[in-house]
């Protein structure tokens, strides 16, 4: 037997809990899985001694399970730049046009490829070991999430609402995109699964909305959406249906233990207890929702009504620690009655709570024995920021260590990145990978992209076309336009 022993770690956060950390113990890989965790010299005595075994001396590092980036669009990193034309979430349809499916439509496969491989370097430099990546290009954004070795959700966009240049595809054809994206890539013990995904509530017809989680049902894989993100959308989804939006899509039998919402960031009180009840996630993307639309979701509350929490960085800072240390922030913040959050809950978020919304609870998401190694180290040498976390927190309140690595932890990168029980990094460098070459790649294609749709926006040529307004009801919109 091969064995890769991470040994003695100084920290081990193993499961997202108020007793999960300990000091002294080393954790054992053998292929794709964790088989041993226990005491260091107990570790040592069983394990150590073949000549096939790598050693990693954790004395001096954190070990923790890969961080999970519940949310993101990683082929949409210049799109940070878009604001450059309009920034109007007042008016959420013409926002996403110009801000979103024009940059969506100008994407090549080239150009995809190389934007999501920084993308996914980016967050995997930062300890994300699994990321979901909602793309209306599936094909090529596989194609990169599984060269790169991540664990992946794959989640092929769908709506009817525009049409990209580069891809134009009805909404019958994207239904069948998405049944063919699950039957060629739907592989979860090989790092990939694959979600259904309608965009969201108010650039879809309803009839795709049901035959899509029909599709879901079918093949018994997740069923993802944007939901309640924008002020503007639900005013606008109030308006059109009487008896409330909300009410609305509750009924349409869409809301279930296999949903996956993103965001959540308009639910109220009263709405939370609701959604608890159908067993359904939501993802928290506190990064994109403080730069982007100004909402932020109703977190503590929904904690406490039970609903399973997840956390991503849709696109933001492509960094899932960043992300931890704004949840733990941005609730004691928020002028609502709940506020704050107990120190473990933004790791629980970014590891065990996405794992659940995935249905990956039994292969990720903490360090036990059986689960698949998807494993992170820092280096505490390098990483001033860490202190003053100490062994020492063990014997008085180890729930301050959570504390003290959420609130410092933004930016920080790996030493070594395991995943599925293979390096990716190794002593702080990929250990495949050619980082610089992807990052140049990507930066050229930025640069070309912005002056490409600068000079659209002044010429008002678009990238991609309205078939039907936003906010629309089924009946309204001629089936010959769909098609
Ligand atoms: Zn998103």
């Amino acid at each position: 037997m091969n064995y890769t022993v991470f040994k003695n770690c100084r920290f081990s956060f193993e499961t997202p809990d108020k007793d999960g950390i300990h000091t002294g113990r080393s954790i054992v890989v053998s292929g794709k899985k964790i088989v041993a965790i226990g005491p260091a010299e107990a570790i040592a005595a069983e394990y150590e001694n073949g000549p096939d075994t790598e050693i990693v001396d954790c004395g001096d590092k954190i070990v923790m399970p890969g961080l999970m980036d519940g949310h993101n669009h990683l082929c949409n990193t210049h799109m940070n730049m878009t604001r450059a034309f309009c920034i109007d979430y007042s008016n959420i349809a013409k926002h996403m046009m110009i801000t979103i499916h024009n940059p969506y439509g100008w994407l090549t496969e080239e150009s995809i490829y190389d934007i999501s491989m920084a993308s996914i370097l980016n967050d995997v430099k930062h300890g994300a070991t699994t990321i979901e990546n909602s793309t209306i290009l599936p094909d090529t954004a596989f194609r990169a999430m599984d060269d790169s070795g991540v664990r992946g959700i794959l989640a092929p966009q769908m709506a009817t609402s525009f049409r990209l240049a580069n891809e134009p595809l009805n909404w019958k054809q994207y239904l069948e995109q998405a049944r063919r994206c699950i039957k060629d890539y739907h592989r979860p013990d090989e790092r990939m699964s694959v979600a259904v995904h309608i965009h969201d509530l108010w650039d879809c017809t309803e009839r795709l909305m049901t035959e899509a989680y029909q599709i879901a049902e079918d093949y018994d894989v997740k069923y993802v959406l944007h939901f309640w993100e924008f002020a503007d959308a639900v005013r606008r989804g109030d308006a059109l249906w009487p008896e409330g939006a909300f009410e609305h899509y509750m009924n349409l039998g869409i809301i279930t233990d296999r949903s996956v919402l993103f965001h959540g960031s308009m639910l109220k009180a009263d709405e939370i207890e609701r959604l608890a009840k159908t067993g359904a996630s939501v993802i928290h993307n506190p990064d994109i929702n403080g730069t982007n639309c100004g909402n932020c979701a109703y977190i503590p509350k929904m904690l406490e009504a039970g609903v399973n929490v997840g956390l991503g960085c849709d696109y933001g800072s492509l960094d899932v620690m960043t992300s931890m240390k704004l949840m733990l922030m941005i609730h004691n913040i928020m002028p609502r009655p709940l506020k704050g959050l107990a120190y473990h809950e933004p790791f629980k978020a970014a590891t065990l709570g996405t794992a659940r919304a995935y249905g990956l609870e039994e292969q990720t998401g903490s360090l036990e024995v059986g689960k698949r190694a998807d494993i992170i180290t820092i280096d505490l040498k390098k990483a001033p920021h860490m202190l003053p976390m100490c062994t020492a927190l063990l014997d008085v309140q180890p729930e301050l260590l959570y504390f003290l690595f959420t609130r410092n932890c933004a930016g920080t990168t790996t030493s070594e990145t395991m995943i599925d029980g293979r390096f990716i990094r190794r002593n702080g460098a990929f250990t495949e990978i050619d980082e610089e070459r992807f990052v140049a790649k990507a930066a050229e294609w930025c640069e070309k992209g912005m002056k490409d749709l600068t000079a659209a926006f002044r010429e008002k040529r678009e990238y991609a076309r309205i078939i039907h307004p936003d906010f629309t009801k089924d009946e309204d919109i001629p089936e010959d336009t769909l098609l």
